[in-house]
C-alpha cells in the first residue's frame, strides 16, 4: 500500500500532483499528519529521490512548506525566497527537479501578512529602497504592488495575490519550461496559504 505522500507514481500528472499536495494539507488542517519527521522517515527515502511536486514558497518562519502540506522526506522539493522571489539560482532549480527529476508540478505559495511585500509597500511610499540585496527582493515585488496601487486600501493583500501570479506567469515562460507547461507534462499554479487556518487556497483554480 502506498502511503499517502511519499512519493509519485512514475508517469504522474499535474492534476495528481496538485490533488495529492492539497490532500495533504487537508490532513495538516484537520490535525491528522500522518507523516512524522524523525530518522527512521529519512532512512526510508535515503535511496534515490523521486518527488512529485516542487514549490516555491516564502523564508516566513510561520509557513514551513513540509509541515503544511504534511509531506515526508523524499516527497516534494522546496525552495523559500523571501517573498519567493525569483532569481537565477531559483529558476535553474526549478528547472533541475522538472527536466531532470521530471516534476510534473510547480507550487508558487504566497502567504497572508508577508513581511516582504509590505516592506515593498513601505519602500514604495517612502521612496527609501534598501540597500544590499534586500534591493533585488523590493525590485522584484514593486510591479505588484504598483499594478494594486498604493492608493489602494488593501494594497498589502491584493499585492500578495498579484505577486503569486505575476511569479507563476513568470515560471510559465520559463526558457526551459514553457514547452513542458504547453504540452501539459508540467503545471505551474499559485496559491495563498492563510497563517491563522493553515489552509492553502488555489488562486485561479483550473
Ligand atoms: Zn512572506
Amino acid at each position: 500500500m502506498e502511503v499517502a505522500g511519499q512519493g509519485r507514481q512514475a508517469g504522474g500528472t499535474p492534476r495528481a500532483a496538485l490533488a495529492e499536495l492539497l490532500a495533504g494539507n487537508r490532513r495538516f488542517i484537520s490535525g491528522q499528519p500522518v507523516h512524522g519527521h524523525d530518522v527512521t522517515a529519512a532512512a526510508a527515502a535515503s535511496g534515490d529521490q523521486q518527488p512529485y511536486a516542487v514549490v516555491l514558497g516564502c523564508i516566513d518562519s510561520r509557513v514551513p512548506l513540509e509541515a503544511i502540506f504534511d509531506q515526508t522526506f523524499g516527497a516534494i522539493c522546496v525552495i523559500r525566497t523571501g517573498g519567493h522571489v525569483l532569481d537565477r539560482a531559483v529558476r535553474g532549480s526549478i528547472e533541475y527537479v522538472v527536466g531532470q527529476l521530471g516534476v510534473p508540478l510547480v507550487l508558487v505559495l504566497g502567504h497572508e501578512r508577508c513581511g516582504a511585500v509590505g516592506a515593498t509597500v513601505d519602500a514604495l511610499r517612502s521612496g527609501e529602497r534598501p540597500g544590499g540585496s534586500l534591493a533585488h527582493l523590493v525590485e522584484e515585488i514593486a510591479p505588484a504592488v504598483t499594478e494594486v496601487g498604493l492608493d489602494d486600501p488593501a494594497v498589502h493583500p491584493l499585492a500578495i495575490r498579484r505577486h503569486v501570479r505575476r511569479t507563476v506567469h513568470a515560471l510559465r515562460a520559463d526558457d526551459l519550461l514553457v514547452g513542458p507547461v504547453a504540452a501539459g507534462r508540467v503545471a505551474v499554479v499559485g496559491g495563498l496559504y492563510d497563517l491563522r487556518t493553515g489552509e492553502v487556497a488555489l488562486l485561479d483554480p483550473t
